[in-house]
């Protein structure tokens, strides 16, 4: 199917290389128009100047912008020039709810919406092995398999319309309390005068070891945050997390709220841009 993407960020531009690379890619649109220029010219294709002419070059269409309001602002900029059809996968992280307007608008235009949030990080994204979480029709994604294979190595079947992004909401809050586990015990480890990276070595292949220990531990310790994962916008993720655990009986959970005190005061001192593990900034104080 001829793919296009938009949305050419830390995520979106890796994609779009793994779709070039097995043959699939055909356009792509970013905002800031240098990225996609760039990125047309190292892949030898053709770029577009706006998201409706993705649109009407496009039989699936792949969006992995930032917020939920981006991915409205785009559905609302190609719905009028779709072929029939087509189909939209939004891999960008947002509520449920998001998902549910984006596929009701879709569907009025005769195409088709899946929602499908990733996990993996820009190394998921470099490598096409990302996790994909998928809501929607199962038939249509069965239709789109082939190009997301180029991107994820590990593609799940949730339900219907809300429940990828459903389950990113608990990929999300987990990944918050592995931040608050490894940032913490580190800078511990560290206030001890323990030899550091024997320490993420040794931690990294025992019953505590996890992928965001054995891919951020070593460069959180040089005080290296580049993201990765912008801080910004995992606290973007948790206030969704915040309004859908809310829905649950006005409940909250206290991994989601304390990281959002934590990377509040971060982005405060101007650390949004750098990647989550930055909160080892805040828990190194802690021994000062
Ligand atoms: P990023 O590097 O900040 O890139 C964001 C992209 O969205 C840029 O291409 C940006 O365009 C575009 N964009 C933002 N607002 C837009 C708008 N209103 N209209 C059009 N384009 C807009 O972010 P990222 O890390 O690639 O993340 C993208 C999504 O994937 C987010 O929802 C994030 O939560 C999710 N995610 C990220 C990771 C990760 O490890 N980074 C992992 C899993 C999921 P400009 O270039 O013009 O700014």
């Amino acid at each position: 199917m001829k793919t296009g993407v938009i949305g050419l960020g830390a995520m979106g531009a890796h994609m779009a290389r793994n779709l070039a690379k097995h043959g699939f890619l055909q356009t792509v649109y970013n905002r800031t128009q240098s990225k996609a220029e760039d990125l047309a010219k190292e892949l030898g294709i053709e770029h577009a100047e706006s998201p409706a002419a993705v649109a009407t070059q496009s039989e699936l269409i792949i969006i992995c912008v930032s917020r939920d309001e981006d991915v409205l602002e785009m559905i609302d900029a190609i719905k009028d020039h779709l072929q029939a059809e087509t189909i939209i996968i939004d891999t960008s992280t947002v509520s449920a709810d998001t998902a549910k307007s984006a596929a009701t608008i879709l569907n009025d235009v005769n195409t088709h919406f899946l929602d499908c949030p990733v996990s993996g990080g820009t190394e998921g994204a470099k490598n096409g092995t990302l996790a994909m979480m998928v809501g929607g029709d199962e038939s249509i994604l069965n239709k789109a398999k082939d190009m997301l294979d180029a991107i994820a190595a590990n593609i799940i079947y949730i339900g219907p319309t809300g429940s990828g992004q459903a389950t990113k909401a608990v990929n999300q809050i987990m990944a918050a309390g592995i931040n608050q586990a490894v940032t913490e015990a580190l800078a511990f480890g560290k206030a001890m005068g323990l030899p550091m990276e024997k320490v993420v070595d040794v931690v990294s292949n025992g019953a505590a070891g996890n992928w965001f220990v054995q891919h951020r531990g070593k460069t959180m310790l040089v005080n290296k945050y580049e993201p990765g994962f912008k801080l910004a916008l995992h606290h973007k993720d948790l206030s969704i997390c915040k309004s859908m655990i809310k829905q649950q009986g006005d409940n909250a959970l206290p991994t989601v709220e304390m990281t959002l005190i934590h990377y509040q005061k971060l982005m405060d001192e101007g650390y949004g841009d750098e990647d989550i593990s930055a909160l080892f900034r805040l828990k190194q104080k802690l021994f000062e």
